[in-house]
């Protein structure tokens, strides 16, 4: 499969004719290629994308929420065709591609052709001045979407959709790793009647398509999920271009656990919040910490519960955990196992490779359950993003609390209590973007999306994302 950049509502082959091979994680196969871009293929799209904004930012609201719905709609009668392209690019299983990854991406198109046309400003009378305030929202221009690989199209989808409901132009461009259904999209927005050139994707690496976007000048607004090295990077190159910058990197999510919860419910979401997506989902729960009280009896259910799980090819319907998204992250992730007990850490179910029948070069990895402790190892403070979760048990709420915030990210965190107080106590003092009580990966479209620290600056999600992708002007009328 020869996978094309999608400029100007056509498919093209990079302008130098270099490529990249596209790996299969469940068999370590090359299986297609992707373009390996480099900046004349993002001047190409950025052209295109100036030539369509003019009109695009003057379609009307019905038009283009009609154009947004219309691509949900294909992406659901697309489904199985989009799961099976997410699961072998990635590894995924099937069942979570199908039940969660593609689904979502249908909404995200759904959710903000909907969001568009509820989305208002603000007055105010200046009342003694005789003078009216009110708030245009106008749409930046061209702007930039980067995406990382672990839920591609999900993410990729949950910016283009509010950048191009706003009334932007977009280049986007998925991880090289996971091209594959961000390819796809582009023909489903032919399809929908997309207007050429309000969205552009150009594949190719980090360091070079992706440079070329956020350091181009005319490109006003990048918004980026990914890594908080590569964040660091994007926000150096874009400061003194007073780009608008979105960030949603790392995590080490705390998941804090009280003797006083429902225990079995608390244990069932626990294994899918540490291993859902290989552990490899930013808002995993990749720290456990335990109250004394049932601390022996969580780590006995939990391994048991862990061990039970199946480590499969992705396409197989009861696979739990498929494979790691790539040869590279692989061997990172076994690196920290290493790492876990050269600081004598203790390993209690995990820790080794799997070797599938037929798939003997996959890249599959038992998941891992590291007792530590001490809550300052590398293990628990260092972003591992995959099936390893360390559990450790805690006395009191205070220490609990100041172990949780002790690292420097600051993503989601998780509280299991039935607690009142100690909800509302805890939440309030929790050093994170979204606190999960009693749940995991809840979400709803309308609510805010991001981190602190480490973890980003901005908000996605809901008003948040159409306010990123406008600028806000007040015009001020004398009477
Ligand atoms: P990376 O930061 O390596 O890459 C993310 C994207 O940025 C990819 O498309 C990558 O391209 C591109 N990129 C890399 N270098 C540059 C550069 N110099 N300029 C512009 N773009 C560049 O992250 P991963 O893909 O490895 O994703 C995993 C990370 O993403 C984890 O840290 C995870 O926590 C985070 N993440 C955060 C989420 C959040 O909402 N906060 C959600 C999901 C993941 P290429 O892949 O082609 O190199």
């Amino acid at each position: 499969m020869t996978i094309k950049n999608y400029i100007n509502g056509e498919f093209h082959n990079p302008i130098k004719n270099n490529w990249i091979d596209n790996y299969c994680p469940a068999n370590g196969e090359v299986y297609g290629q992707l373009p390996n871009s480099d900046k004349t293929d993002v001047e190409k799209a950025y052209n295109a994308a100036k030539t369509a904004f003019p009109m695009w930012s003057q379609t009307s609201l019905e038009e283009r929420s009609r154009i947004l719905i219309k691509i949900s709609e294909l992406l659901e009668a697309n489904l199985q065709r989009f799961a099976e392209a997410e699961s072998k690019d990635n590894g995924k299983p099937i069942s979570l591609a199908k039940a969660v990854d593609i689904p979502r991406a249908a909404s995200n198109f759904r959710f903000f052709g909907n969001a568009i046309t509820q989305f208002a400003s603000e007055s105010h009378e200046s009342i003694g001045l005789k003078a009216i305030n009110y708030t245009l929202r106008q749409p930046i221009g061209v702007v930039g979407c980067i995406s990382p690989w672990n839920l591609p199209l999900y993410l990729f989808t949950w910016k283009i959709a509010p950048a191009i409901a706003a009334g932007n132009c977009v280049i986007a461009k998925p991880s090289e790793v996971t091209p594959m259904t961000a390819y796809l999209l582009g023909e489903i927005c032919n399809e929908a009647g997309l207007p050429k050139g309000v969205l552009n994707i150009v594949h190719g690496l980090g360091t070079t398509t992706g440079q070329a976007i956020i350091a181009h000048e005319d490109i006003k607004a990048i918004s980026f999920t990914g890594g908080t090295a590569t964040g660091a990077h994007i926000a150096k190159v874009a400061a003194p271009m007073f780009k608008k910058l979105s960030l949603e990197l790392g995590g080490k999510n705390p998941n804090i656990i009280f003797a006083d919860c429902d225990y079995e419910d608390m244990l069932d979401t626990t294994v899918r919040s540490s291993f859902a997506n290989q552990g490899q989902i930013c808002l995993c729960g990749s720290r456990i910490f335990i109250e004394d009280a049932i601390y022996d009896r969580f780590k006995k259910d939990f391994v048991t519960k862990v061990k039970a799980l199946k480590v499969g090819h992705p396409s197989e319907h009861d696979t739990n955990i498929g494979a790691l998204v790539s040869k590279a992250h692989l061997e990172k992730v076994k690196d920290y196992i290493a790492i876990a007990k050269e600081e004598h850490a203790m390993v209690l179910c995990g820790g080794n490779e799997v070797t599938i029948k037929g798939y003997e070069n996959g890249y599959y990895l038992e998941p891992t359950v590291i007792e530590v402790k001490n809550d300052e190892c590398r293990v628990n403070q260092e972003e591992i993003f995959g099936p390893v979760v360390t559990i450790m048990p805690f006395k009191t709420e205070e220490a609990v609390l100041e172990m949780a915030n002790k690292v420097k990210y600051g993503l989601s965190a998780t509280l299991w209590t039935n607690d009142l107080k100690r909800t509302m106590s805890m939440s309030n003092q929790l050093q994170a973007g979204i606190v999960w009580v009693n749940t995991w990966m809840l979400r709803d479209l309308r609510t805010p999306f991001g981190g602190v620290k480490a973890s980003g600056i901005g908000r996605e999600g809901g008003f948040e994302a159409l306010r990123f992708f406008t600028e806000a002007k007040n015009v001020c009328i004398k009477y």
